[in-house]
């Protein structure tokens, strides 16, 4: 865990110690910061997918996971401490994380795509993570806060910038844009196509109240799929040319045959959301439709970052937190994001 050098201290954290479901709070030792890393104080964490995954114990997680593990990886905080060798970040700096910890040395590294990094290691996934009173992290992928976001909000920059980044290889200016899945992602991207000038914004969900938070940030149309057809609708709302871009955010089987039908021929599908097994996937409507499926993962490191920054100062993303519990109540919000009655759970230590 962390560093392997620790004080005598203790602190709360949010854990995973045995193999099944559910998380334990527990008490764990305060990390110190080795060369090259820094101690942050966690202010705030949200709670993710990846998260709920864990909880599960499903199949991806149990593959992954080594026990025990610190989760949380959405957060932002105080640095406390720096180590040996830190230079660009002092004690007191408001600063989040890129949870993708890249290696610096391998081919896509070195070429511009550390997103892709071949040695990737993931904050709260294959290191300690943020559900704790401390975190530890190598100075890298510190980023600086700007002073004006609050606390709340800061969380959200991580995966914000998912979808940024998931929006902008899109390409959505004039487009008509599907977006499926309801959950922050799918949400914050309806927000991004708006701002970035497409020509409608239709998302499509399973939760009513997750949906109308979706047309609160930009969405032109909500499809729920639970009782229409998405397909049909998004004929209907195109006038029966269907969707230029689709964005497929949730993962879902069902949702990945509807994509494909529910993109013009000629047109591109983003896939984002990550499935629990095997998709079963028409590769002929692909072909005969010249369809473009392209696969988006993480924020480009650090140019999403900046664009974050500088969106959040216009856009308003906030109603997509539905809720703020202490580090202690986590079961309560867990249990609302499994139900998909909250959007974004922002957790304090
Ligand atoms: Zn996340
Ligand atoms: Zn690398």
């Amino acid at each position: 865990m962390g560093s392997g050098i620790y004080n005598a201290h203790e602190m709360k954290a949010l854990a995973k110690r045995s193999a099944r479901e559910g998380l334990e709070l527990v008490e764990a030792e305060t990390p110190r910061p080795g060369p090259g890393e820094v101690l942050i104080k966690v202010a705030a964490a949200s709670v993710c997918g990846t998260d709920l995954h864990i909880y599960s114990w499903d199949e991806w997680s149990r593959s992954r996971i080594a026990i025990p593990r610190i989760i949380g990886h959405e957060f932002c905080g105080y640095v406390e401490e720096i180590g040996p060798g830190v230079e660009e970040v002092a004690p007191g700096d408001y600063v989040s994380a890129e949870t993708h910890i890249y290696c610096g040395r391998c081919y896509m590294c070195r070429t511009g795509r550390a997103h892709l990094c071949e040695e990737v290691k993931i904050v709260g996934v294959d290191r300690d993570g943020a559900f704790a009173e401390y975190i530890v992290l190598p100075e890298k992928v510190v980023w600086k806060n700007d002073p004006s976001l609050p606390i709340r909000v800061a969380p959200l920059q991580e995966p914000f910038g998912n979808a940024v980044h998931a929006v902008r290889r899109a390409g959505v200016g004039g487009k008509r844009v599907a977006i499926f899945g309801d959950g922050p992602i799918g949400i914050f991207a309806c927000a991004l196509a708006r701002k970035f000038g497409a020509k409608s914004v239709w998302l499509i969900g399973l939760s009513t109240a997750r949906l109308e938070i979706g047309k609160k940030l930009g969405a032109d149309e909500i499809i729920n799929a639970s009782t229409q057809n998405p397909v049909a609708e998004v004929r209907r709302l195109s006038g029966g040319r269907r969707a230029d871009v689709v964005l497929e955010m949730s993962g879902a089987t069902t949702a990945w045959a509807n994509a494909l039908f529910a993109v013009r021929p000629g047109g591109r599908v983003i896939a984002f959301g990550l499935s629990r097994g095997q998709i079963p996937w028409d590769l002929n409507t692909v072909v005969f439709n010249e369809i473009e499926v392209i696969g988006v993962v993480g924020r480009l490191i650090f140019e999403t970052w900046y664009e974050t920054q500088e969106l959040l100062t216009e856009l308003d993303i906030s109603p997509a937190i539905t809720d703020e519990l202490p580090l202690e109540d986590f079961e309560v919000g867990f249990q609302k994001l499994f139900r998909r009655e909250a959007v974004k759970v922002v957790l304090y230590p």
